[in-house]
């Protein structure tokens, strides 16, 4: 009864180019899963006037903070006020490049739902961690710092999406068994502060997703969809990724 949920991360990559092709494409999407398109700050207006309304935008990150000195910074507010739904947070680079902390995190989540926005919340542990066998901990450790600190009825209005570092960017994606096994756990451990929200949580997948490896991954129970990063920069794939949903 979840609804699926694609999204397409940019980073810093594309341009106008890439915006109108993907308008184009996606004009002609009907599938099931909701679609939203994550391109880089200067191009979410435009991304917003010139993709079909029925396709959601989002930012890629945000500030803790909803105006002031803080240059370079975009806030929660801007970021709905031209036109986003969703913003992504806690992107595993922007933990690692960036040195973002849970407690950072956890407060860029609440300024977004604050501003009407959907977090999309990123959790993921790193090779070293898997081969430790801490997966389990730290991803659920990573979840419920930010449950604890925003109150587990926030979750209502939120996705998380999971994401194995090993796997970003590498094309070597979590098999559907091993990406299953997290998501259970994140859902059960969810379930420990509320079971119905835990239970209608959309939790997606997101490392090395591609258009022949999606429909695997997304028919596992506890899989809801994706976040896509170098599969979202070719509408072709894109689409057939939003397709296996
Ligand atoms: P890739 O799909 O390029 O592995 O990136 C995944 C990701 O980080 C999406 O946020």
């Amino acid at each position: 009864s979840r609804t699926p949920l694609v999204a397409g991360n940019w980073k810093m990559n594309g341009r106008q180019d890439l915006l109108a092709e993907m308008a184009q494409v996606l004009a002609g999407y009907d599938g099931a899963a909701e679609v939203v398109i994550c391109p880089p700050y200067p191009y979410l207006a435009a991304a917003r006037s010139v993709l079909p309304a029925t396709i959601g935008v989002g930012g890629q990150n945000l500030s803790d903070q909803d105006d002031g000195a803080f240059t370079g910074e975009v806030s929660a507010p801007m970021l709905a006020e031209v036109g986003c739904g969703y913003v992504i947070i806690g992107h595993s680079e922007r933990r690692a490049l960036y040195e973002e902390t849970d407690a950072l995190i956890a407060a860029k989540f609440s300024r977004a739902q604050a501003a009407g926005l959907v977090p999309i919340l990123c959790v993921g542990e790193t090779l070293e961690e898997r081969e430790a066998g801490d997966t389990e901990a730290v991803v659920c450790g990573q979840l419920q710092a930010v449950v604890d600190a925003v109150g587990i009825a926030a979750f209502d209005r939120a996705v998380v999406a999971y994401e194995p570092v090993w796997a970003i960017g590498t094309g070597r994606t979590a098999s559907p068994e091993q990406a299953q096994e997290v998501h259970a756990s994140l859902r059960k451990s969810l379930a420990q502060n509320d079971k119905d929200i835990a239970e209608s949580l959309c939790l997606l997948y997101g490392g090395s997703v591609k258009a022949d490896n999606a429909a695997l991954l997304f028919a596992q129970s506890d899989i809801d969809g994706g976040l896509i990063g170098g599969a979202s920069l070719t509408a072709d794939s894109f689409i057939a990724i939003c397709q296996a949903a």
